[in-house]
């Protein structure tokens, strides 16, 4: 799949938790549990860090109505805590537990579609003539050639 197919299949890849490379592979090996590698494909999964992601989108969007159904249920009928238990608790886990799954889906695959990674300094290139060699501190002095021979 090209790039741009990828792109225009996004969320169709996402929901059906399917390989963002290939589309083709599976992308979970359990509910939310990630497969290490697509079995179509190939492609290494360890890029893959959605962290809370899912659990925050899936929070905010069911957070109303689920919240909604509890006033609702309190406001209008008053019933005993157990009442909760039975109506809202449900309902929370129903709306929720299900979507976490694409929610992840989706955003493994925006996160493979827009190189998502953490960040970090690029390399330092001295032949580019952007930068002063000496002052390069990745380089360790004693570690240098030059300072191995008299050392011993
Ligand atoms: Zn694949």
């Amino acid at each position: 799949m090209q790039p741009s197919a990828a792109a225009s299949s996004i969320l169709k890849i996402g929901v059906l938790g399917r390989c963002p490379r290939c589309g083709e592979g599976r992308l979970f090996d359990g509910f939310l549990r990630l497969a290490p590698r697509c079995n179509a494909c190939g492609l290494d999964y360890s890029f893959a860090d959605p962290a809370d992601g899912p659990a925050f989108f899936v929070m905010m969007i069911m957070g109303v109505p689920v919240t909604a159904l509890g006033v609702y249920v309190e406001l209008a009928y008053d019933p005993p805590f157990w009442v909760h238990l039975a109506v809202t608790l449900p309902f929370l886990l129903l709306a929720c537990i299900p979507i976490l799954r694409p929610f992840k889906g989706v955003l493994i695959a925006s996160q493979y579609l827009h190189k998502a990674e953490e960040g970090r300094f690029a390399p330092v290139d001295p032949r580019a003539g952007n930068c002063d060699p000496s002052q390069d501190t990745r380089r360790a002095p004693a570690l240098a050639p030059d300072n191995h021979e008299g050392s011993m």
